[in-house]
């Protein structure tokens, strides 16, 4: 079976083809994203595998689904960008990889969390001038601290249980509590945005949760407050996150997801003029770390991805039950 795939870079391609020894499917790897001007490279394949950034809508979708294409396969975990109810009316199967490597971005979760308080990004840079004053670089113990963590599924729970490792006071929200999960307590969300040192965001990207960090959300919170998205850009309104940066509100920010990283992130840009006003705001307060979408990025995570992708196309072509199906 012959497979189109979509945003790949060469870290894909190692991983997938070092996997595909046990499957032998013959993978087509195309480097352009899945849009409406790319949509011709995909006719013909019955498969299709995408990743994040490619955005599948109804109109698409219908193109695809005239063009042969039975199955898309996700090699990530959300979901956001496709059109699910549209890919199911006509007939389209999505499956995804529900979960390749929490830890990974947990992990990613806490390295933001542990650079930007004591603030090693900076440190770096001036030893390495032979500057080796502290000033600037006060950070505060985190033992102590409470950290609201947003979304306590997968990902959420191990952040919860690694910052309760630290010491911190866990305060948790999440629409569908986790009765098992010892490390926190579960409050409303006013509670949690009102009273958390750091807010940590860990939900699926969708209709409620999309801006769910705004002006009136950012109101409520502590002065100084530190935000860490690791989930989906959307979840944060970037440009009241910037106004909260400027008056002070917002102490820190850690981002590894960005509203509009669709035509930057996974690319390298150096030699560009970057257009996004607002990105490159952002990343001029010192007080704000970006991560391109790396949360999910570890030897462990890309294997199991490759595994888990690779397994879901098998079981596609073998009429299987599709244990890892999206459905509206
Ligand atoms: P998950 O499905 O295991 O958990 C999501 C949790 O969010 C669930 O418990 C759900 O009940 C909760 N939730 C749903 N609506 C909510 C709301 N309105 N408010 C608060 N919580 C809500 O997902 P996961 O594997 O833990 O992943 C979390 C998110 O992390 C994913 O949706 C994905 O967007 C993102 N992610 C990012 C990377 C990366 O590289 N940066 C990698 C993997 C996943």
């Amino acid at each position: 079976m012959k497979i189109a795939f979509f945003s790949t870079q060469k870290y894909d391609r190692d991983f997938f083809l070092k996997e595909n020894d046990r499957f032998n499917f013959d993978l087509v790897f195309f480097e352009v994203h899945l849009k409406l001007d790319t949509l011709e490279l995909a006719k013909g394949y019955e498969v299709i595998c995408v990743f994040v950034n490619d955005k599948i809508d109804q109109a698409m979708l219908k193109e695809l689904q005239r063009n042969g294409t039975k199955l898309i396969a996700l090699r990530c975990a959300g979901f956001n960008n496709i059109d699910i109810k549209a890919a199911k009316e006509l007939g389209i199967q999505v499956v995804r990889v529900p979960a390749y490597s929490p830890y990974a971005v947990a992990e990613h979760t806490l390295a933001l969390i542990l650079t930007l308080n004591r603030k090693i990004h900076k440190a770096y840079n001036r030893v390495r001038e032979s500057n080796f004053s502290l000033d600037g670089l006060l950070g505060f113990d985190l033992y102590g601290k409470k950290a609201g963590i947003i979304g306590t599924g997968k990902i959420g729970k191990l952040v919860a249980k690694i910052l309760s490792g630290f010491g911190c006071e866990i305060l948790l929200y999440d629409p569908f509590p986790d009765a098992h999960l010892e490390c926190g307590k579960y409050y409303d969300l006013k509670t949690l945005l009102n009273d958390s040192d750091i807010i940590s965001i860990h939900c699926p990207l969708n209709d409620k949760t999309k801006h769910l960090i705004s002006k009136e959300s950012i109101a409520l919170m502590k002065e100084g407050v530190m935000i860490i998205n690791t989930s989906r850009g959307a979840i944060i309104n970037t440009k009241d996150v910037i106004k909260g940066l400027k008056s002070g509100k917002i102490g820190y920010l850690g981002l590894d997801v960005y509203e509009e990283e669709e035509e930057l992130f996974f690319e390298d840009r150096s030699e560009t003029i970057v257009q996004d006003d607002v990105l490159m705001r952002l990343i001029s307060f010192p007080n704000v770390i970006v991560t391109a979408h790396q949360a999910f990025f570890t030897q462990n995570a890309m294997r199991n991805i490759a595994v888990t992708t690779l397994k879901n196309i098998k079981d596609f072509e073998e009429n299987k039950e599709l244990s890892n199906l999206v459905l509206p």
